[in-house]
């Protein structure tokens, strides 16, 4: 439903104000700013009729484009506002502001007037009045609209909603709003075109939400952009704060010359692939963590490692075996079987040019030059040294590393010491092999078995590094005291070599050669003159060490040393003449040594102690080489015990019972009674009991001992002996005999007795040695006790066959043909075990009426094991 409103006036002819990008509405009051000729001569037309007419009227219509400055009929749209003036206020500029008001919709007929100003022939547009359910809806809309397009645009006025709210014309309610919305000049001329509310209102709605949608979507950007540049700005200010803290710790600066230095380093290495993609990223994590923390220390600490270990870094080798064998003769008297083996090895190595062969492993007792010799071959083939001992490493992690997952984690020590080395092809001493032990945590032998299989250890694991590390240009060198106590299958992997101890000769060679030399010019007393003669190193020998090696013996040269470096120091220098003229210098004589290195420590030779009774020297094998084992051997009345002491291990316990067997077996030639045993108690003791001892090579030892007491014929007391027992008195062949020969040789004895069937032994040992010794070589125990006792006719002692006695022979017919003996001058009595014949026969009445069983044995034709031996046994002291 719609009806035209009817106070609307005819056509007439108004003057034309053209407007740039503005088109005004009805009800619409706008300021105007004028500056054109034309548009100010229009406002004067309008003033002047409206003087006359009351109405002020104008014609207010947009022109198509803003721009244009002269516009002609065409430029500007027919359809415009004609609307009245309030005001009219001239600047001093000369253009003009007025305040105008939009009355009623209206067309242009045509342009009256076009010069000086236009005039206008306007039909005004009639309002169309409607009202129907759907334009009530539909205001109710654009009202609720209106409202959030005002919320979101903040330029328009809240007071504007109020106004708005009290128009209830469709019409007058589309003109107002639309004046308050920015739209381009083509909308709102539209609008204007409009004449039905309900179309004007819809247009409106669909512009506003346009607008609404447009101002939201400006929004989020806005809000966007905002909290962007918030957080933008947030970071830059905490960032801008933090370097500043740093700055001012000082860190900030050190750790970007870390991280620079870290990575220059890591150029300048030779760095396997894989460390090398490993190190990359390691400094990837490290640049994004916080200088200080925790992390950081363990990344820049691998880092570390892996960068401070030698990759590719080699020493230039030399293969000149003539030059070798110089350095190795320069730096080591003797050892010329050892040197040998060591040059062959280096000529293979020299010509194969790869370090596939077995690994050297120098077996011997503590100070003979293991170390030194491995030092001399870094030094002959051109390699750095490096040592690691493994005494008492348990733990694989202590070869291997620990993952870095542990705290405090390190790698191995394979890998620590290659980082000592500096280079990738060092000599790598593992000290000590022998001396590994296992625990639950795992074998360190399993993983040094990967250390020296040439075949595995180009690409050695470290559980630190988690890198493959290439050990095959590693020359390793093993050294062990003991050859038994090296794991079999690393034995398997080495080339033995031992180096079982010096000869006194050899001792004082080194020391005059190597050991004094080397001890002055290490205390600085190198231009002193010091007469060592050799008297005085041969008792330094004697009488200050005990030893297979030399260690001790260094020991106490440079003791002397240090004592004359004081003097040197204190101006004290003694003054001696030679040649009648007193010259200032040190001599060292046997008798002044006590001065410098105190009271003898050990006793040597013969001179002291005498031949005792029941007192045997055995030799033995120990860590320090060889040794003297003294054994002693005491009966006393008793019941028939056997006691052993000294820690003595099983196969030591059987030798000395095997030794007890044969005795008794042999009593009736020895002339002992059968039974001594019965009435005695047996102690054999080895002294120096802490030290445990086994082995069956004491047997022979043990035996002269117990024969020496029971005979109580004393034992020659520079005599040694070594040799392992049967129950027939066979002696067996035993092992060491080179370490025992020269332990002999260094305590003064004159006469060894060994197994025979070690005689081909005797080639290893210096002709030198050999010369001072008497070797008897023996296959039985008569001879043994022929060789040790202190008998004035040696060759007369146990001179028949050795069978055992009968033990099925009663003891009482001995006993009697022993009474009748006993009145033989010749014969000597058994002093010791055997208690008199009175005392016996209390103690042991004879059966009555026994007659004399028949002997299975007729005289003659089997030994007579009864019979006295020949020999007269002699009674103490009457040797
Ligand atoms: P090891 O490693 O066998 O226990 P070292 O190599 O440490 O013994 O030797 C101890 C000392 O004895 C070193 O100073 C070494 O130079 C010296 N030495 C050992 N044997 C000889 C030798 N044959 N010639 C010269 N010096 C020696």
């Amino acid at each position: 439903m719609s009806d035209r409103q009817d106070d609307k006036r005819g056509p007439r002819r108004v003057p034309l104000l053209p407007l740039r990008d503005i088109v005004v509405f009805p009800h619409m009051v706008v300021p105007l700013f004028v500056g054109r000729e034309k548009s100010i001569s229009a406002l004067e037309e309008a003033m002047g009729k409206g003087g006359a007419a009351g109405g002020r009227e104008i014609f207010l219509s947009a022109q198509r484009k803003a721009k244009t400055n002269e516009p002609i009929p065409e430029d500007i749209f027919t359809i415009g506002t004609v609307g009245t003036i309030i005001q009219l206020l001239r600047l001093p500029d000369g253009t003009v502001k007025v305040l105008v008001e939009g009355k009623r919709r209206a067309a242009v007929r045509r342009f009256t007037q076009t010069d000086g100003f236009f005039m206008v022939e306007i039909e005004e547009i009639p309002d169309v009045h409607e009202r129907s359910v759907e334009l009530d809806a539909l205001m109710r809309e654009v009202h609720a609209t209106f409202e959030t397009y005002v919320k979101l645009n903040k330029r328009i006025a809240p007071e504007i909603l109020i106004s708005v709210q009290t128009i209830e014309d469709p019409g007058q309610l589309a003109d107002t709003m639309v004046g308050q919305l920015q739209l381009k000049l083509g909308d709102k001329q539209s609008v204007l075109e409009m004449d039905s509310p309900s179309k004007r209102l819809a247009r409106l709605y669909e512009l506003i939400k346009a607008e609404i949608e447009i101002l939201q979507v400006e929004r989020k950007i806005r809000t966007r952009v905002k909290k962007q540049m918030e957080k933008t700005q947030k970071e830059y200010y905490l960032n801008e704060q933090m370097q500043a803290i740093q700055k001012e710790l000082g860190d900030r600066d050190e750790f970007k010359n870390e991280l620079t230095e870290l990575e220059d380093r890591a150029k300048q290495k030779n760095l396997s692939k894989e460390a090398l993609a490993k190190v990359k990223k390691e400094l990837k994590k490290l640049r994004m963590m916080a200088p200080m923390s925790a992390e950081a220390a363990v990344v820049r600490n691998y880092l570390d490692w892996v960068l401070q270990l030698p990759w590719g870094e080699k020493t230039e080798e030399k293969l000149d075996v003539v030059d070798a064998e110089r350095i190795l003769d320069e730096d080591h008297y003797g050892l010329k079987k050892v040197k040998e083996r060591i040059l062959e090895y280096l000529a293979v190595q020299a010509l194969v040019k790869k370090l596939k062969g077995p690994i050297l492993c120098l077996v011997g007792p503590p100070g003979v030059g293991k170390t030194s010799l491995a030092r001399s071959i870094a030094k002959a083939t051109g390699r750095n040294f490096v040592r690691l001992s493994l005494g008492g490493v348990r733990d694989e992690a202590e070869i291997r590393g620990h993952r870095r997952t542990y705290i405090g984690a390190l790698p191995g020590k394979i890998i620590q010491s290659l980082k000592k080395a500096g280079t990738q092809n060092p000599v790598f001493l593992l000290d000590e092999i022998d001396k590994m032990s296992t625990d639950f945590r795992g074998d360190p032998s399993a993983a040094l078995l990967e250390v020296l299989d040439p075949e595995q250890n180009a690409t050695f694991n470290d559980h630190y590094l988690d890198l493959d590390y290439d050990l095959s240009d590693v020359m390793f060198i093993t050294t062990a005291n003991y050859l038994q106590g090296i794991p079999i299958p690393l034995q398997d992997r080495m080339e033995i070599i031992q180096l079982p101890g010096y000869t006194e000769f050899e001792k004082v060679s080194i020391a005059e050669r190597y050991l004094i030399p080397k001890q002055k010019r290490d205390n600085g007393i190198d231009n002193v003159p010091v007469d060592f003669p050799e008297d005085a190193v041969r008792d330094v020998i004697h009488y200050y060490t005990k030893e297979a090696g030399v260690r001790n013996l260094e020991r106490e040269i440079a003791t002397v040393c240090r004592k004359i470096a004081r003097d040197v120091v204190a101006k004290k220098a003694p003054v001696r003449t030679v040649n009648d003229v007193a010259v200032p210098g040190w001599r060292i004589t046997p008798k002044r040594l006590p001065r410098y290195l105190g009271p003898h420590r050990f006793r040597y030779g013969r001179q002291e102690g005498q031949d005792e009774i029941g007192l045997v020297m055995g030799l033995a094998v120990t860590m320090h080489g060889g040794d003297l084992l003294a054994t002693e051997v005491s009966i006393v009345a008793g019941k028939g015990k056997l006691v052993l002491t000294g820690k003595l291990g099983d196969v030591m316990q059987e030798s000395a019972q095997a030794a007890i067997s044969y005795v008794r077996a042999r009593a009736p030639s020895l002339g002992l009674e059968r039974d001594f045993y019965n009435r005695a108690d047996i102690h054999v003791h080895l002294p120096e009991g802490a030290i445990p001892k086994d082995g069956p090579s004491a047997g022979i030892t043990m035996c002269t001992g117990l024969v020496s007491a029971l005979l109580r014929i004393p034992v020659r007391r520079d005599v040694a002996m070594t040799g392992e027992i049967t129950l027939r008195g066979r002696v067996l062949p035993i092992g060491g005999l080179k370490e025992k020969i020269l332990a002999a040789h260094r305590s003064g004895i004159t006469t060894v007795i060994m197994p025979k069937e070690n005689a081909k032994d005797l080639r290893d040992i210096p002709k030198r040695v050999l010369k001072t010794l008497k070797v008897v070589p023996v296959e039985h125990m008569d001879e043994v006790l022929r060789a040790a006792l202190m008998l004035p006719k040696p060759e007369e002692f146990l001179t028949e066959p050795s069978v055992p006695v009968d033990w099925r022979q009663p003891v009482e017919r001995r006993e009697r043909e022993r009474s009748d003996r006993r009145d033989d001058p010749s014969r000597m009595p058994v002093a010791s075990a055997v208690p008199p014949p009175s005392a016996r026969d209390e103690n042991h009445p004879e059966p009555s009426g026994s007659e004399e069983p028949a002997s299975p044995e007729t005289p003659g034709s089997s030994p007579d094991t009864n019979a006295l031996p020949p020999y007269p046994v002699p009674r103490l002291g009457e040797h």
